[in-house]
């Protein structure tokens, strides 16, 4: 390997020992970028790699709030601004019990790249809090949320940096973040956060917008393949706000959803899971009971399986994870290999882990497309909702849309020339890590020491 590469890559194992998901990250897409290093040592000179792993600003702050029984807690909140070279910081807030720095640092590395993906000028940030949102009325969800903007208020802005949703933070969460921010800024700017309402400046197409983006993303790899999304069956994980996307999409291009997972286990629908009655029973039982899939099953007559998960199943053509981080292990992987299934399409931000990932590539009869890419239509539509905003214009949803599909379109067309200009075939995985690279390398490169 690459000796400048090796270093850094050491170091930050040695740094981050306390971060594993971080760490992780880091290796994915490092490891692509040998040939790009060999091709640019100016790149030692100025530590670019150094300089790109660590970020520019993050800070925590304290949200206390109080329940509705009159008890006060107190929480955790973070803001990663980790690279600002090619727009103003942007990526969601995730609120999980789970959330740590590492969380925090993982995500907006990642969001760096995927970012610099979607040809828009946004840089890459990530924020959250460890509060738990599970069980929480709505009272609560108001004040905690408030608590946390008056913490974040004063570093944030349309040209500064623009949170959105993630994980635990939905349209009901954003619109009371930016309430916050209105009343304590007294301004109308309503372009530092995404996500929002139609009714106050949220863009048209922002809900469905990731998974919408992955299915235009599986069209252009099945194109490539010579092949068509009719009839193919698919297999997600999750069942959240992106999986309900790709469900609807796939249903409308003549597709099914049949299998999906979640804590409890997983659900086989044969029939698919599409139609208004089933995506909005799904709606009423993520409201409700989210930890549990199984009422989806008991509602609909078909087949739970509990305490596992379905890679691996053999009758499924298409695989995506919509779930979370680390959700397929080497295990798993090595079921999917088995299984005989094609396509692997990363939806969740890194939901495979790097030995996972590693086996899955290697693959000859499979196709693995990464998170980074397959997932960045989300925050790309975040994007054109910053550009509606600044011109206090509205568009339509068939103009929203067709930017996405177009933006997609583009993402696996740029993703499959920078593999392909380093020799590296019908790479999506390398391909997307380069030329997600490439362009934040450069405009550091362009700005100076920083
Ligand atoms: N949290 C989403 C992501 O992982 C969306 C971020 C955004 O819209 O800013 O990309």
């Amino acid at each position: 390997m690459n000796a400048y590469l090796e270093r850094v890559l050491a170091d930050v194992k040695e740094k981050h020992s306390h971060e594993p998901e971080f760490v992780q990250a880091v290796e994915e897409v490092y490891s692509s970028l040998e040939p790009v290093i060999e091709k640019h040592p100016e790149y030692e000179k100025v530590d670019l790699l150094g300089r790109m792993v660590e970020p520019e600003r993050m800070f925590t702050f304290r949200v206390v709030w109080c329940d509705d029984s009159g008890q006060w807690h107190t929480n955790r909140g973070w803001r990663c601004q980790f690279n600002g070279a090619i727009g103003p910081y942007k990526g969601g807030l995730r609120f999980q019990k789970n959330v740590y720095e590492g969380i925090i640092k993982f995500l907006g590395f990642e969001q760096t790249f995927k970012n610099s993906l979607t040809g828009l000028p946004i840089g890459g940030g990530k924020g959250g809090s460890d509060f738990d949102p599970a069980g929480k009325s709505d009272a609560e969800i108001m004040r905690f949320c408030q608590s946390y903007m008056s913490a974040l208020y004063r570093y944030i802005g349309p040209d500064v940096d623009v949170p959105a949703g993630d994980m635990g933070v939905g349209a009901r969460e954003i619109g009371y973040l930016y309430g916050q921010y209105r009343r304590l800024k007294g301004v109308w700017e309503n372009g530092v956060i995404t996500g929002k309402g139609f009714s106050y400046g949220g863009s048209r197409i922002r809900p469905e917008a990731t998974g919408y983006g992955a299915v235009y993303y599986l069209c252009e790899v099945l194109k490539h393949e010579n092949d068509t999304i009719e009839g193919k069956r698919i297999g997600v994980s999750g069942y959240g706000n992106v999986a309900w996307g790709i469900m609807k999409k796939a249903a409308e291009l003549g597709a099914k959803v049949t299998y999906m997972a979640g804590p409890d286990g997983y659900v086989h629908d044969p029939d698919g899971i599409c139609g208004e009655e089933k995506l909005n029973f799904i709606l009423h039982m993520r409201a409700t009971d989210p930890m549990h899939c199984k009422p989806y099953a008991d509602k609909f007559g078909c087949k739970f399986v509990p305490d596992t998960k379905h890679w691996g199943a053999k009758d499924v053509d298409i695989l995506m994870p919509a779930a979370m981080q680390n959700d397929v292990t080497l295990e798993w992987a090595e079921r999917i290999a088995a299984s005989g299934v094609k396509y692997y399409i990363e939806v969740a931000n890194m939901p495979t882990t790097n030995d996972a990932l590693a086996l899955l590539r290697a693959q000859k009869h499979m196709i693995v497309a990464p998170c980074k890419a397959v997932n960045a239509g989300g925050v790309g539509v975040s994007a054109l909702e910053m550009s509606q905003n600044s011109e206090r214009l509205v568009w339509t949803a068939e103009e929203v849309d067709a930017q996405l599909k177009k933006m997609m379109a583009d993402i696996h067309r740029n993703s499959a020339a920078a593999a392909e200009a380093y020799g590296l075939g019908y790479d999506l995985v390398a391909g997307a890590n380069i030329a997600g690279f490439e362009k934040v390398a450069d405009a550091m490169m362009a700005q100076g020491c920083f």
